[in-house]
């Protein structure tokens, strides 16, 4: 692998390589950009088949928050952090808290957070190192588990695509198909009921389900069917790369917007749903409510402004289809262009000489 090449591809800023003899650490910090602030991305930890799946894996994450930070108007750059090895075996005190001084050696350029294979537990590790992490444990005043703040993120992008496509917000009698009924997903059922609309829900656990249908009055499909149920809207809120050559024909929503990750299958499944006239809301952007309910800590937390920056979901999204409807652009493609915007407009603003105090800090 030629790493600068790769670097210079979307002119990453650093990677980070991070080796601790006694406690076993190979972990991999990518920052990919900090021109709006600190570079902010959680910490995965994975059984990598080799060194260079980390390492891609690392640049590829990182840059995809770049985009999602920028996209939901936060002053944060994009980062995140690989750890190579089996979260089940080769977990440690003394791996996080090697970690936390690599983490702590960047000054606060780079700031890690819980992702797949790491807990709050292990934020809490690496909190004894550094206060450069989020996501720690509640009693030391974080915001605590994300999911709820993820949902009414979706909400309101959910209301906001309504609102573009239908002229009205109003959700009372619309039908929901909702794929997933975990930490999320369930939570977003409880918020369209509230708003009158009708819930078809679907997961692989059954009690989940039977949860749904009695509080919520949904009705429950088959896992299989859920992605082609008729309905106005559909949610998915489960795995990634549902939206694919297969799911795509079968499609009977007239928009998308829920919560999964990367749930394009590759880029071009966007064009798909756009060519097919379906209103893709771009997972990045529509499931931000955990990254802003998190960044939150950055300034002391505090749920009610962090309760309300997630709420700007709703006009977030509405700029982003203005701008794919003007330019006549698939809206995930529009999502892109809307973030590296606000990047770019930031980078050149003018530098002008601020006088002789301490020198001001972009973002925070
Ligand atoms: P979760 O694990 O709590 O819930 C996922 C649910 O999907 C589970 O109930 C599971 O049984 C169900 N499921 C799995 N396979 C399924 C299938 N084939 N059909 C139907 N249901 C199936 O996860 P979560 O935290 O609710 O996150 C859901 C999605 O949103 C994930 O893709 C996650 O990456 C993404 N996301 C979550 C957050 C957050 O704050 N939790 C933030 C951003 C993105």
């Amino acid at each position: 692998m030629e790493l600068f090449t790769r670097m210079a591809q979307f002119d990453y800023e650093q990677v980070v390589f991070c080796y601790d003899d006694a406690s076993g650490l190979r972990a991999v910090i990518a920052i990919h950009d900090t021109t709006l602030g600190p570079a902010l991305g959680g910490c995965r930890m994975w059984t990598y088949a080799s060194e260079e799946d980390a390492v891609v894996d690392a640049l590829r994450l990182a840059r995809g928050m770049t985009y999602k930070a920028a996209a939901a108007g936060l002053n944060l750059g994009g980062g995140k952090t690989v750890i190579m090895g089996d979260p089940r075996k080769d977990k440690s005190e003394a791996l996080f808290r090697a970690l936390g001084r690599y983490i702590h050696s960047l000054g606060g350029r780079y700031i890690t957070a819980e992702d797949v294979g790491t807990t709050v537990q292990d934020m809490d590790l690496i909190h004894l190192e550094t206060p450069y992490v989020c996501g720690i444990s509640p009693s030391y005043g974080s915001s605590g588990n994300p999911s709820g703040m993820t949902a009414l993120g979706v909400f309101r992008g959910i209301q906001a695509s309504a609102k573009y496509l239908y002229g009205t917000d109003d959700l009372a009698g619309r039908r929901v198909a909702i794929q997933g009924l975990g930490s999320v997903g369930y939570e977003l059922a409880r918020l369209l009921r509230g708003a009158g609309a009708d819930l078809l829900v679907a997961d692989v656990n059954p009690l989940q389900v039977e949860r749904a249908v009695n509080e919520f009055g949904a009705q429950a499909l088959p896992p299989q069917d859920i992605l082609s149920a008729e309905c106005d809207i559909l949610a998915p809120c489960a795995l990634g790369a549902v939206l694919n050559d297969e799911t795509i024909p079968r499609l009977r929503a007239q928009i998308i917007a829920g919560s999964a990750n990367n749930q394009l299958a590759e880029e071009r499944h966007g064009d798909m749903l756009h060519e097919r006239g379906i209103l893709y809301a771009p997972d990045y952007v529509i499931n931000a409510g955990g990254l802003i309910n998190v960044a939150d800590e950055l300034e002391g937390y505090h749920p009610d402004r962090a309760r309300s920056k997630v709420e700007r979901i709703y006009d977030i999204m509405l700029n982003l289809y203005k701008l794919s409807g003007e330019r006549g652009i698939p809206t995930h493609r529009a999502a892109d262009e809307m973030a590296m915007k606000r990047i770019e407009t930031l980078r050149q603003v003018r530098s002008t000489h601020l006088g002789h105090h301490e020198p001001v800090r972009r973002g925070r």
